[in-house]
């Protein structure tokens, strides 16, 4: 099996979203991104969390973001949906600690409280360009 590009990727990527304005979830988006990325019997692979990076990274989609809480304790390096670096919102404490309150990506839109918000499904919209 051959890994695509990410030129295919993207190319394919913009097929789909002229076509679609909405893809209701990642599976169905790689669903209808694979069909653009055949070449006679050969299939070029990508993984949903690839395609859901370079849509975001591009600008080529927004994505709506449904998720569940998650565990407190766990540390946050980067945005669990695009993978870029998180903004820290710090509040200082009666005794003049500073801690995280919140989590924000700049790049796609993801926050979270101290409750970390564990993405579960994603829904794209498409940019018009
Ligand atoms: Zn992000």
């Amino acid at each position: 099996m051959k890994v695509a590009t990410r030129e295919q990727v993207i190319r394919a990527l913009k097929k789909v979203f002229e076509e679609n304005r909405i893809v209701s979830s990642q599976k169905r988006l790689r669903e209808l991104v694979s069909s653009y990325l055949k070449k006679g019997e050969e299939v070029y692979h990508v993984s949903e969390g690839r395609l859901r990076k370079i849509a975001i990274k591009e600008k080529l989609a927004t994505v709506e973001i449904y998720s569940r809480e998650g565990n407190p304790e766990k540390i946050l390096a980067k945005c669990p949906v695009c993978g870029s670096n998180l903004d820290e919102i710090k509040n200082l404490t009666i005794w003049g600690e500073e801690v995280t309150i919140e989590y924000v990506c700049q790049t796609c839109g993801y926050w979270s409280g101290k409750r970390k918000r564990i993405p579960t499904k994603y829904v794209f919209h498409a940019l018009s360009r």
